[in-house]
């Protein structure tokens, strides 16, 4: 582990040389005796190389994709282009004030116009709002839109919203978040949706369908079309979490295989850096009677001049965010968009599509893949067989990827595969860089039927060992205490 901050402390040494004090009033004149410190502050006294030191040497202890492959399924950890850094900082952009007349920021309007309108484009809805500010939040803004709907048709014994059991945690979250009740249908034997258990479910209380496609096993819902005929029979409304939507790229359009709602992730697809909680983006599209539901303003333009349009606001569901979304990580989907271009865009998927393949095919002969068609963008693998014959859980095999430098995939998720391994290798990585990892699997795999106790103990290498995850949520301790 490395020093804390604390440990590097020496007395006297300073990161910062401040001028003489010329001021002639003494603290204790104008603050009281009794709120005065009677001991000297107990805080690290460094030089600022110690502090640049410390901190740089910090950062690389983390794993990040800068430093190595971070194949997390359907979280979509692809490279961020630092040209989009460099252009976003611009003070043009960041110094903007939200409350500033329409007249002074006309480029920025535009861009989030021209960004409302793009993603429009990309995926076949007829609107999209960019004040939701992550994917959860997205599902909560369409499914309000839900809500809305059948209000104003006055469908009001609708109050079930169904789900597949492959869904990701925030759908059913999104649902009871609403006030809907969770309708989970069990997947097909090819993992995807179970028309006929659909059928079953699907009466007159539903009020909509929330479905991933490609779903979380990586497996495009070919059926798609008859899943939207069987949902809008019933005046239900087909929701679209379009977290995976890096596999659809310039291939499909959503807002026409009968998606009527669905929600972008621009820190996934559009290249903002993610992982660490920073800020998100979850822009929702709809089809075109739905477009009087979304939240105000929308920005649009008229006789070349861009403002901001709340003329809708008395059928909107209301504003859903301070302002106008995240205006900084919209204005990288917009660089990068722009950027790619509609031919980029697509090479994008079907790389990512590749990618998932080769990987797939390299790895099934020493993993589980229970749904082992071809892919979209990631597969789901398992530790099933590493558990059956030697003990061994897909949590070790974790483990000791970080040993051989790299981040392990998405584990346990989705919930319907034993001791899953979700892998999403995304286009931005070389095949150098899959085989390298295909070859620390294949070695993990050997390791395990020679040696398991190297996989329990794992990892042997990282910074941190293995963590007591109970341990540490029952006594967390965050402090640091200098020796007296
Ligand atoms: C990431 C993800 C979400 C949630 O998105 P956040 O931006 O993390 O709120 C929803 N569904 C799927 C399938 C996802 O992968």
């Amino acid at each position: 582990m490395a020093k804390t901050i604390f440990e590097k402390h020496t007395q006297g040494r300073r990161a910062v040389i401040l001028p003489q004090n010329d001021v002639d009033v003494k603290v204790c004149d104008i603050i009281p005796e009794k709120y005065l410190r009677k001991q000297p502050i107990r805080i690290p006294e460094v030089s600022e190389l110690d502090v640049m030191r410390h901190f740089i040497e910090l950062s690389s202890l983390n794993h990040f994709i800068e430093k190595g492959f971070y194949p997390l399924g359907s979280c979509t950890m692809k490279y961020n282009p630092k040209m989009n850094e460099t252009l976003v900082r611009n003070t043009g952009l960041s110094n903007l004030h939200p409350h500033q007349p329409e007249d002074t920021v006309q480029g920025a309007l535009e861009i989030l116009y021209e960004l409302q309108n793009d993603l429009a484009e990309i995926s076949g809805m007829e609107k999209v709002t960019l004040q939701p500010v992550a994917g959860a939040h997205g599902e909560f803004t369409g499914i309000k839109i839900v809500h809305a709907y059948h209000k104003a048709k006055g469908n009001n014994h609708k109050n079930k919203i169904i789900l597949p059991d492959s869904a990701h945690g925030t759908n059913p979250a999104t649902v009871a978040l609403n006030g809907y009740e969770v309708i989970e249908i069990a997947s097909n034997s090819d993992g995807k949706v179970d028309i006929e258990a659909l059928r079953k479910v699907c009466d007159d209380s539903v009020a909509g369908f929330m479905l991933t496609n490609p779903n979380t096993l990586g497996i495009f819902e070919s059926q798609i079309c008859e899943i939207a005929e069987i949902i809008h029979s019933v005046d239900g409304l087909l929701y679209m979490d379009g977290a995976n939507l890096n596999a659809l790229l310039g291939i499909v359009k959503p807002g026409k295989i009968g998606f009527d709602i669905m929600h972008f992730n621009l820190h996934k697809t559009f290249a903002t850096p993610h992982g660490g909680g920073g800020p998100g983006s979850g822009p929702v599209g709809v089809r075109k009677d739905l477009v009087k539901f979304l939240p105000v303003p929308m920005v649009e333009k008229k006789d070349n001049t861009y403002f901001l349009d709340y003329s809708h606001k008395e059928t909107s569901i209301g504003k859903i965010h301070s302002f106008y979304g995240n205006f900084a990580v919209n204005v990288r989907a917009y660089i990068y968009i722009k950027t790619l271009g509609a031919d980029g865009l697509r090479g994008i998927s079907e790389n990512a599509i590749i990618n998932a393949n080769y990987l797939l095919r390299k790895l099934e002969k020493y993993f589980y893949v229970k749904f082992n068609q071809n892919c979209m963008h990631e597969f789901v693998a398992s530790g099933e067989w590493q558990k059956e014959k030697y003990g061994v859980k897909t949590l070790d095999i974790a483990k000791r990827l970080l040993d051989k430098g790299f981040h392990a995939p998405t584990i346990y998720f989705p919930l319907i595969i034993h001791e899953a391994m979700m892998i999403e290798p995304t286009e931005t990585e070389s095949k150098d860089t899959l085989d390298e990892f295909i070859k620390a699997m294949i070695e993990i795999s050997e390791e395990i039927e020679k040696d398991p106790e190297i996989l329990k103990n794992a990892p042997c290498c990282t910074p941190v060992k293995r963590v007591d995850d109970t341990k540490a949520v029952r006594d967390l301790d965050v402090k640091f205490n200098i020796a007296e």
